[in-house]
């Protein structure tokens, strides 16, 4: 028996929420006495693939062949690689949310999303896994035979054991039910999903115009750039940078949140950052309830000079 690992890339290259999917793998797999398989969609370098034993991957099934969008194809070729398994394990991608929910349903398996540790008991497995948006803490038990866990994102870590794995090329039979003609990247220099550091702003910067000290603020950290529901609704920046309930539920290591009131729904989709900063010039704004720091002051006023401090230490 084993705990196969669905290993997401892209354009090749693995991110470390795959890292991350794979360490936990190990770390469950641990537990149960068992070996991680990995298995890999697409066209994907063995030096690339050999990163996968550096996390506990032990054996690697690499397919090509199937478009990455193609749930149908995927989750029918992963049933084909789970006779002996236990455990699958994803990472939080728009890919995994496709594949997972097909998959259990294939192999009348439990399947247990935002889970944020390894299981605590094997005997019946059982996992912590955040509920609520965030607020609550489930502990979750499992009665199938194999169960499905969807990791919450950044909520493991990366645990690197410096393990080789062998690679076999696996062929498939699937038909293609989907074909990509092509994909964009949204907006940002940096995944708003892989962000360690991410500056948000909302309505309070008054208009698209003002968004340079924000830019400036997150190329000096090294921070990806998201913003509150209104501004992405109003036009003032992509969809894609929307966080919150609605939007995308980022967890970095800090998360900078410059003229955003703290709105229950928007704290949904951020309150699982390690560290919060609020800048608002309410100081009875929610968001301060809710931040490790806050600065009560103009933006306007405050983020230039955070920037000049920035740039001072950086120097
Ligand atoms: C079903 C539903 C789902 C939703 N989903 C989401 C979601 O996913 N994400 C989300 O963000 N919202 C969501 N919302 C909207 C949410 O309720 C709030 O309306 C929204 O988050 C407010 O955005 P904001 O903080 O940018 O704007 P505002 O509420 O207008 O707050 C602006 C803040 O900026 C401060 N400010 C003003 N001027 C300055 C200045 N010069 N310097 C510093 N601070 C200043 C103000 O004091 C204020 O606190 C949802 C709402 C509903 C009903």
């Amino acid at each position: 028996m084993s705990v196969l690992v669905y290993t997401e890339n892209w354009k090749g290259s693995f991110r470390k929420s795959t890292f991350e999917a794979v360490s936990y793998a190990k770390e469950t797999a641990k537990l149960l006495g068992m070996d991680v398989v990995a298995l890999s969609i697409g066209d994907v370098s063995d030096d690339e693939l050999n990163k996968l034993g550096n996390y506990g991957a032990s054996k690697v099934l690499s397919a090509s062949g199937i478009a990455k969008g193609d749930s149908q194809a995927t989750s029918n070729l992963f049933a084909e690689h789970a006779t002996n398994v236990k455990v699958i394990v994803f990472a939080s991608t728009y890919t995994s949310k496709m594949i997972a929910p097909r998959l259990a349903a294939k192999l009348k398996a439990g399947i247990l999303s935002n889970v944020v540790d390894i299981p605590f008991s094997t005997t019946p497995l059982t996992v912590s896994r955040k509920s609520f948006s965030g607020k609550a803490i489930e502990k979750a038990i499992v009665n199938t035979e194999k169960t499905i866990i969807s990791l919450a994102p950044n909520a493991f870590g990366l645990i690197e054991c410096g393990g080789d794995c062998n690679i076999e090329q696996i062929s498939t039979s699937q038909t293609r039910s989907v074909t990509i003609e092509g994909e964009e990247i949204a907006t940002g220099k940096i995944s708003l999903a892989e962000a360690e550091i991410i500056v948000s702003a909302g309505r309070g910067l008054k208009g698209p115009e003002n968004w340079g000290m924000v830019e400036e603020l997150a190329d000096l950290l090294g921070a990806a750039t998201a913003c509150s529901k209104p501004v992405s609704d109003i036009g003032w920046r992509p969809h894609g940078e929307h966080v919150g309930q609605t939007g995308k539920a980022v967890a970095p290591n800090l998360y900078v949140a410059i003229g955003i009131s703290g709105a229950i729904q928007h704290l949904a989709g951020v309150n699982s950052s390690k560290v919060m900063v609020a800048v608002n010039s309410d100081a009875e704004a929610p968001f301060f309830k809710a931040a490790d720091y806050g600065i009560v002051g103009d933006a306007f006023d405050v983020i230039p000079r955070l920037i000049d401090e920035i740039k001072k230490v950086k120097n």
